[in-house]
């Protein structure tokens, strides 16, 4: 079977620029892709890479765009090599024309709070807004000062909410001990990436001394790291972000297999990429955790964002995406 391919690039300013342990982001990258069969049928994808986070480069990305040239069969589409998971992802959902089955399955979105005590300015906004899990990123600025803000957080947080923390692989030995020893009583949900994703001892370690549940996102970037984790025996959370995983029906397979306990995170994709992903969880089965991609907006554009994710996702935030308007405002 054949497809009319077509690609463009895209390089959009984020609005406000994200900031984490890894430092300011302010620019996102990334390919689009359109693919019509034989019938007709028009589908996109997105191929948002993050090399800094173990990805394929937008260069490798936008030379396999190049080299399927104006026809592309679906053979050579299966033939991208596994390694190439963003462009997998975007290819998968490229092919996936049909449309979709309405759904009344609804779930949990995290809000994320700003660094620092930004967050405590932020919070309450979005506690009146219904939002019941919440971010917060960590290993940002100074340990004593962020585990003052926890502590203020921790005492406006309603009983019936949960807070993650991120701490992206920044913290020493002793600063994650630290962490971890302050969270044992407290309701935090999960700690992503007490350590650096090369020191998998620590984070074993962590994960058997401490009763904090550990959430690996830097660790478990594909999705045979996460099978790797698993075949291992780790009994926390994995942070996905489908969009840099690999193909939406392999990220089903290993979770119906393997029983991972994974969050559906973004990786600040625009509504193409995003829609993929949302309509995969809105078949239901593949999480039972609120949903990362309470982030507010990432490019300040309606068309770009797609439709404000509130604190409970359904199939409307599908509905309201026109796939189409977003291919054709990325020119
Ligand atoms: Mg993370």
């Amino acid at each position: 079977m054949g497809y009319r391919f077509s690609y463009k690039t895209y390089r959009l300013p984020l609005r406000p620029p994200l900031r984490t342990a890894h430092g300011s982001w302010s620019v996102r990258e990334g390919v689009v892709v359109r693919l019509e069969d034989g019938a007709g049928r028009v589908g996109f994808g997105e191929i948002a890479p993050l090399p800094w986070f173990g990805t394929e480069t937008l260069e490798e990305a936008e030379s396999i765009c190049r080299g399927f040239g104006e026809r592309v069969t679906a053979e050579a589409l299966a033939a991208v090599p596994a390694r190439l998971g963003c462009v997998r992802f975007a290819l998968e959902a490229a092919g996936n024309q049909g449309v979709p089955q309405p759904s009344t399955f609804r779930l949990p979105v995290a809000a994320l709070l700003p660094a620092g005590k930004t967050a405590l300015e932020a919070l309450p906004d979005k506690i009146e807004a219904g939002f019941l899990a919440f971010k917060w990123k960590v290993g940002v600025g100074e340990m004593d000062d962020e585990l003052g803000i926890l502590d203020d957080l921790l005492s406006m947080l309603p009983a019936y909410t949960r807070l993650r923390l991120d701490a992206n692989g920044a913290w020493t030995a002793r600063q994650a001990t630290r962490w971890l020893e302050r969270c044992a009583e407290r309701p935090i949900e999960f700690i992503e990436q007490p350590a650096a994703p090369g020191d998998e001892d620590a984070l074993w370690g962590l994960a058997n001394d401490f009763p904090v549940k550990i959430a690996l996102d830097e660790s478990a970037v594909h999705l045979e790291d996460l099978r790797r984790w698993q075949m291992n025996g780790w009994t926390g959370v994995f942070i996905v972000k489908p969009a840099l995983a690999g193909p939406l029906s392999e990220l089903r397979r290993l979770v119906e297999e393997t029983a991972a306990d994974i969050v559906l995170s973004s990786a600040l994709e625009t509504a193409i990429g995003r829609h993929a992903v949302l309509q995969a969880a809105l078949k239901g089965k593949l999480t039972k955790r609120a949903l990362g991609f309470g982030l507010g907006d990432v490019f300040g554009n309606r068309q770009l964002d797609g439709p404000v994710v509130g604190p409970l996702l359904d199939s409307s935030w599908c509905a309201g995406v026109n796939l189409e308007e977003t291919w054709t405002a990325l020119s």
